[in-house]
């Protein structure tokens, strides 16, 4: 299908030289760490349902996390936490997310990045973010007659979510509508509307700080249940 056919071409794209060399070279350099796994180290394609109602749109692959296991939010702490949240709120079928084939599922939910390849400490440049949009783009437009909500992680996640859809001709909201952790904001068009709900990125230095708790992950994610299923 499509949505297949997408990921396929993603998963092979080279069109940002720094990033293909650091995807590449961590997972070189990695691989014997991890000598019983097939290290990824390419871009990571959109991964959960392919009909969802809840889209979930983080910042970009974790070098030894997304990068090591080729599916978003798999084996890093950030994906712990995030995994852990929606099995809570009933929107995955495991509490963890270790590997590609885990039996993990989500309940009516797809997760994207708005940059697929690992960036060095986490940073895309701008050039790459925008070198990268026509993927998210592509992605959001064979799902979003089924999206009624996204959870934007981070100001990044929501920055990408509004400019995506403005790029497949959705209104822009003006002025632009503030990111904040429990932030809302409904994007329109014609007689469709989405939900746009901030939550704050499930980096270590959110959780580990207290910036971002369990309780105040668990209320956005509840809260995208409520309204998207
Ligand atoms: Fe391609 Fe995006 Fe990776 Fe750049 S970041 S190489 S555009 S998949």
């Amino acid at each position: 299908d499509d949505l297949s056919e997408l990921d396929a071409r993603v998963s092979v794209c080279r069109a940002c030289p720094r990033l293909v060399r650091w995807r590449e070279d961590v997972a070189r350099d990695k691989r014997a760490a991890f000598r019983d796994e097939t290290y990824w180290g390419r871009p990571i394609p959109g991964w959960g349902s392919p009909t969802p109602r809840i889209l979930i749109v983080g910042l970009a692959p974790a070098a030894h996390g997304a990068n090591r296991t080729g599916r978003v939010f798999t084996g890093d702490r950030s994906g712990d936490w995030l995994f852990a949240s929606l099995h809570r709120v009933g929107l995955a079928r495991l509490p963890t997310s270790t590997y590609a084939d885990d039996g993990q599922e989500l309940v009516d939910t797809r997760m994207v990045a708005t940059v697929r390849c690992a960036p060095p400490q986490n940073k895309p440049t701008v050039t790459e973010r925008d070198t990268c949009a026509p993927w998210i783009e592509a992605e959001l437009g064979l799902l979003v007659e089924h999206v009624r909500v996204v959870v934007a992680l981070g100001g990044y996640g929501w920055d990408a979510t509004l400019r995506s859809y403005a790029a497949i001709g959705w209104d822009v909201v003006r002025p632009k509508p503030r990111f904040g952790h429990g932030a809302e904001a409904r994007l329109v068009s014609g007689d469709r509307e989405v939900l746009l709900l901030g939550c704050y990125h499930p980096s270590q230095q959110n959780t580990f700080t207290g910036r971002l708790t369990e309780s105040m992950t668990d209320a956005v994610l509840s809260r995208a249940a409520a309204y998207g299923l």
